[in-house]
């Protein structure tokens, strides 16, 4: 057993100040990520410093349409609020299709942005893994790969990111607010998550004692039809194969803008930006989406057990999108 150290925070300031001034520190907020992780040997953390007192909970309005969302709000809570049921359904449906009913009552919306890969290699313990113990190699390379990534890998990691509601996020171009001990600063949610490249330890560009305080959404009416699909072994508590979010908007016969992201096939919540350029001004047709597809998974790199994830990519691309052609009630 290790010993761990407790505090609890009363504002934004305190939390920063009680993280920085005793190293190994970690947030906790639901403890659904940070507890799993301790349990699992995976967090290096010596003090939690408790954030579930600061005013972080709610869901607000934004001037250009879009929202706020503070980073403890509960998974569950912000599923329901109706501006983001009405305004970005995807993300409610998101968040609705992650874990079970239990944990999205306690998650919060910044823990569910730290989780960690679920690749088993990097949980055993014992297994080669760059992410665990740089240069000690990646056992999921010539492992057994069904559940791994085949977007944005490296010859060092392949794990798949596992956030559901990150891929409908990335689609709309949310934005993490984050405060730390050099002040305020915006992350747009592409560059918050980093691709392994030959550095899988690091997944975040957050220093020490930066603290995840909020997520803006911009305004995109494109977001009323979204959806958010989500494929897997079993249809509750398990983690997507390939989960696509989609939206588009259609004038004159034609797409003239679209909004697409994967997830469970990449090192990253995956803004599919390929299928999206590709889309635009061609005819909302299957045989368009999937063209766009086939864009999209061009550059897929697959190993022994996961090749089947790109023609389910493909599919699952072009029923998303039929999806928010046809309005976006499945
Ligand atoms: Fe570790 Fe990544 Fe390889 Fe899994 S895929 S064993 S997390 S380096």
């Amino acid at each position: 057993m290790r010993p761990l150290t407790y505090s609890r925070a009363a504002d934004i300031d305190d939390a920063i100040a009680l993280a920085t001034s005793s190293p190994n520190s970690a947030f906790l907020a639901g403890g659904t990520t940070e507890v799993d992780l301790i349990r699992a040997g995976m967090s290096q953390s010596e003090h939690l410093v408790d954030i579930n007192d600061l005013p972080l909970t709610t869901v607000e309005d934004r001037p250009d349409g879009g929202l706020h969302i503070g980073a403890l709000a509960r998974m569950n809570d912000v599923a329901r609020t109706p501006s983001v049921v009405q305004r970005y359904p995807a993300i409610s449906r998101a968040l609705l299709l992650g874990a079970s009913e239990q944990l999205r009552n306690m998650a919060s919306m910044g823990g569910n942005l730290r989780q960690r890969t679920r690749c088993a290699y990097l949980r055993d313990g014992v297994s080669p893994c760059n992410k665990r113990q740089p240069g000690s190699g990646c056992a999921a390379l010539d492992g057994f790969n069904r559940g791994h990534a085949i977007l944005g890998t490296s010859e060092h990691c392949i794990a798949t990111h596992p956030s559901d509601v990150a891929v409908a996020l990335v689609a709309f171009d949310a934005v993490i607010q984050v405060v730390g001990p050099g002040g305020e600063r915006s992350i747009p949610f592409d560059d918050f998550f980093l691709l392994p490249g030959d550095t899988p330890e690091i997944e975040h560009p957050i220093g020490p004692g930066e603290l995840i305080v909020g997520i803006d959404v911009p305004g995109a009416p494109i977001a009323r039809h979204s959806i958010y699909l989500k494929f897997r072994d079993r249809q509750s508590y398990e983690f997507a194969l390939v989960s696509v979010a989609a939206a588009i908007e259609v004038a004159d016969g034609v797409v003239t803008g679209a909004r697409l992201a994967l997830g469970g096939v990449g090192t990253k919540p995956w803004r599919a930006r390929r299928a999206e350029d590709a889309l635009v001004g061609r005819p909302p047709t299957e045989e368009s989406f999937r063209y766009a597809a086939v864009v999209e998974l061009e550059s897929a790199v697959v190993r022994e057990h996961n090749a089947f994830k790109v023609e389910f990519a493909q599919r699952a691309v072009v029923r998303g999108l039929t999806h928010s052609r046809n309005g976006a009630r499945p």
